[in-house]
């Protein structure tokens, strides 16, 4: 469970900038204290010599505590008047330590041994930038709104679109929560407006959180991307194997939206194929009928889809209409 390698590059990188920038930022404020401030030069001075004691009497291996309380109660004492000397020429007392995005680990990344919280976070954040979807950030399963769907009964269903899609809804925050790399594919089939891009996007975004390389294109990126890499030069393209191939899972927007050439049919069965063949999962979202996909795609696509995927109907009146008419 890793995100793919740029993502990790982008966040130290973003780290790096963040870490020069704090220390530029204390080097001024110290410039700036200093000028007004001489004395502060000598405090800091003792400071810094105090310290350098402690370690050379701990390598000695002196250990009288009587020693090393004078020593500490001298380094307070100094933090002390270097405070007072700040706040007496109208500095806060911390005036030249809160330079930092992260005060934790100083923007250095690491607290300790471990990664620090803030540069997990930097990389979630830079993960979810990869992701190329305009409307990520609204699409999470929160603001999924059922209110959309009918709850009058549907008698050829014999439920409310309500009650199936808060069922969809259900299903795919258990899956996101369930996740592995193993699980099955799905299929979101529907007419257009029903919510399959917002829920795919809610079970990307839940999977990001968790620390997996997602990767969702609609169709015609995605055989965009195939095609320039099969008719350029380089051979070996690492991050399309890592988006396309090798992704925990890969979300394919749109299919039967893209202009169809033996290509493009032959490269999409070629993607689920592969992708099945390593055991990863694939979601398809569609506005066609599986008989309609089959006659686009292949027998043999379908009855991939079909075997390895979860087949999920959406239900209702399209929402975008439904938002535009309330607007006016
Ligand atoms: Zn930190």
């Amino acid at each position: 469970m890793a995100y793919k390698k740029s993502v990790y590059l982008k966040a130290k990188a973003a780290l790096d900038a963040r870490r020069a920038a704090s220390e530029q930022m204390a080097r001024l404020r110290h410039e700036e204290v200093l000028r007004v401030c001489p004395a502060l030069e000598d405090v800091e001075r003792e400071m810094t010599a105090c310290g350098a004691e402690v370690i050379r009497r701990i390598a000695g291996g002196e250990d009288c505590k009587q020693n090393f309380d004078t020593l500490k109660a001298h380094s307070l004492a100094m933090q002390q008047e270097r405070a007072r000397l700040l706040k007496e020429h109208g500095f806060a007392a911390d005036y030249l330590d809160n330079v930092y995005t992260c005060p934790v680990c100083q923007d250095t990344g690491t607290h300790g041994s471990y990664y620090c919280d803030c540069y997990l976070a930097l990389v979630r954040e830079t993960a979810k930038k990869e992701i190329k979807a305009a409307q990520l950030g609204q699409c999470t399963f929160e603001t999924f709104d059922l209110r959309y769907y009918s709850d009058t009964v549907d008698p050829q269903l014999g439920k409310s679109h309500r009650q199936i899609m808060a069922a969809v809804l259900q299903h795919f925050k258990n899956y996101a929560e369930q996740f592995t790399p193993r699980s099955r594919g799905a299929i979101l089939l529907g007419k257009t407006g029903l919510g399959k891009t917002h829920l795919s996007l809610a079970v990307v975004n839940r999977l990001v959180e968790r620390g997996f390389n997602v990767y969702y294109d609609s169709a015609a990126g995605l055989l965009n991307r195939l095609e320039k890499q099969r008719f350029s030069k380089n051979d070996t393209d690492d991050e399309l194997e890592e988006d396309i191939f090798s992704s925990d899972l890969l979300v394919i927007d749109d299919l039967g939206t893209e202009f169809t050439t033996s290509f493009t049919t032959a490269a999409i069965y070629d993607v689920l194929n592969t992708r099945l063949n390593r055991g990863l999962p694939t979601f398809f979202n569609s506005n066609m009928t599986l008989n309609e996909i089959e006659e686009r795609y292949s027998q043999r696509f379908t009855s991939r889809v079909v075997g390895n995927c979860d087949i999920v109907g959406f239900y209702g009146k399209d929402i975008r209409q439904q938002k535009i008419r309330e607007k006016f």
